[in-house]
């Protein structure tokens, strides 16, 4: 099969416009997808201190990283690490990562793609965009899956989508629940059709693990977006988000391009997507992990 690449890439996607409609992006990934995105203002620098751009407040690295990566005065919530997150949810020292090797392959033959999958893996320390595993919440078992925004800003390709559907395959097998954290920009274009192919893939994965009972919480965290939105992302039995997170497939100003119309306020943010059904619950950094125990605790089998 023959691709042409300068077509495949020139067209635009809603990948592309999701990124650069938001200036929120980690910096690591930014010059990777959009070359224009301005100076991230949402990613904590080196720097000792650092302005949220929601209160405009300054304040202490330190501080903002004690408290979850969210600002102690306003509550806006910064992009918060897969292994920071993963030890913000898990019982101290139960997390086992699963095993799923997957080779790293440049179907289109991308120019540096590879490079740049080898460099992130050192920055990162993770493997690929998502970190899966077996942990403990609150003494209830669970398969647990972190997307991180981190890593080519969540896209899902080959490797993703093999991860994310070895966790729902294992949790089924198990029986046990299956938690997943959602942060991504879509579907990976440097893997052309082989990275929408995920989507069907995931998606069939966690039908089968709802058929055979599974409880599946899917927790939407800033930005959740085009291909991953469109498959596993919105098949949860309980969606719960993080406070303001930009949830949809393709971008506002997409939308607004297509229908002629201005949007409504907060348009696509976690407490627009409560308020219109396609969220159950807002549920803020510091909280999660006692709601998603109390979730599991009320579909536990054992109860306490
Ligand atoms: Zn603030």
């Amino acid at each position: 099969m023959k691709v042409n690449l300068k077509k495949l890439f020139k067209k635009s996607t809603d990948h592309v416009e999701v990124i650069k409609l938001n200036n929120n992006m980690p910096e690591e990934t930014k010059d990777t997808e959009e070359k224009s995105v301005e100076k991230n203002s949402d990613f904590i620098t080196q720097q000792d201190t650092t302005v949220c751009p929601k209160c405009k407040q300054e304040f202490s690295k330190q501080e903002i990283k004690d408290n979850l990566n969210v600002c102690v005065a306003c509550g806006h919530h910064f992009v918060i690490s897969a292994d920071k997150r993963m030890k913000s949810l898990v019982d101290k020292g139960t997390f086992k990562p699963l095993k799923c090797k997957v080779e790293l392959t440049n179907p289109l033959e991308v120019p540096d793609y590879e490079d740049k999958i080898l460099s992130l893996r050192e920055k990162t320390g993770l493997d690929e965009a998502v970190l899966a595993g077996t942990a403990k919440i609150d003494g209830y078992d669970a398969v647990v899956a972190v997307m991180s925004s981190k890593f080519l800003m969540g896209s899902m390709g080959i490797a993703v989508g093999e991860k994310i559907t070895n966790a729902v395959e294992y949790a089924d097998r198990k029986k046990l629940p299956l938690i997943i954290f959602t942060a991504s920009g879509g579907a990976r274009m440097q893997e052309g059709i082989l990275s929408l192919m995920q989507m069907a893939k995931t998606s069939a994965a966690v039908e089968k693990f709802n058929n055979n009972g599974g409880l599946y919480i899917s927790v939407l965290t800033h930005p959740t977006t085009g291909g991953v939105t469109a498959s596993f992302a919105t098949l949860g039995d309980i969606t719960l988000a993080e406070p303001d997170a930009l949830i949809g497939f393709a971008g506002p100003r997409v939308i607004e391009q297509t229908i002629g119309q201005k949007l409504p306020e907060g348009f696509q943010r976690s407490e627009f997507q409560q308020a219109h059904g396609f969220v159950d619950q807002v549920v803020p950094r510091d909280k999660m992990r006692e709601t998603i125990a109390h979730i599991l605790r009320l579909h536990s089998k054992r109860g306490r």
